[in-house]
């Protein structure tokens, strides 16, 4: 098999704020209009997605599953619009049913191919490729295929299509109550020694409970 290097370059656009759930509990809004912060995508964002794959099936509780879209919505925004202008005037957009659209797709195609099936609707997999350009990778010193998609959600499936079984590179801190993405040496479990020194006196003394 024929693999090579690729990049992919989009800014993802996330409202300062973050978003909330409106009352009919489907939709995402910008919590207030006080501007965007750009970022890169990243391997983090696309192990967050996996991650968010995991928790957010149709027999999870709701209220985690609307936890875990909200928190990832408010690393790397709306993955469906790449719009700055929704997040000025505070568009909602239907989190609810486009989350969950896509982390069964994603499901799907993990399933596909551990069956070695050969997906019946393959497009739905596939985003937009008119967006592949040339350019140099991060050091500069390479020529590689780059692709710019439109949307977050083009990033991921992009991602899904050349290393759907990267390994994931980015962690979350084992104790729950930091619950922060790292990365670093596999056997690494929590984000920092802090972290590690808090859980070991929360379990050899229970009565001094830091947090
Ligand atoms: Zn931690």
């Amino acid at each position: 098999m024929y693999s090579g290097n690729f990049d992919i370059e989009f800014i993802c656009k996330v409202p300062k704020h973050g978003y909330v759930w409106k009352d009919n509990k489907i939709d995402l809004v910008p919590k207030r209009n006080t501007g965007v912060i750009y970022k890169p995508y990243t391997q983090e964002a696309y192990d967050d997605f996996r991650r968010l794959a995991k928790y957010k099936t149709p027999k999870t509780n709701y209220i985690i599953n609307m936890e875990e879209t909200l928190r990832f919505a408010n690393k790397w925004g709306n993955p469906f619009s790449s719009s700055d202008n929704d997040i000025k005037i505070g568009a909602p957009f239907h989190a609810e049913m486009l989350f969950l659209q896509a982390v069964t797709l994603y499901r799907n195609l993990l399933k596909n191919i551990k069956d070695e099936i050969v997906p019946k609707k393959p497009n739905e997999f596939i985003p937009p490729l008119s967006f592949m350009t040339f350019g140099w990778d991060n050091n500069g010193d390479k020529m590689i295929p780059i692709y710019k998609p439109k949307c977050l959600w083009d990033a991921i499936r992009f991602t899904m299509l050349f290393s759907i079984d990267a390994k994931e590179t980015s962690k979350v801190c084992a104790r729950k109550e930091c619950g922060k993405t790292f990365s670093g040496r596999s056997n690494k479990i929590y984000c920092s020694p802090a972290c590690t020194k808090k859980m070991w006196d929360d379990v050899n003394r229970p009565g001094k409970k830091s947090n």
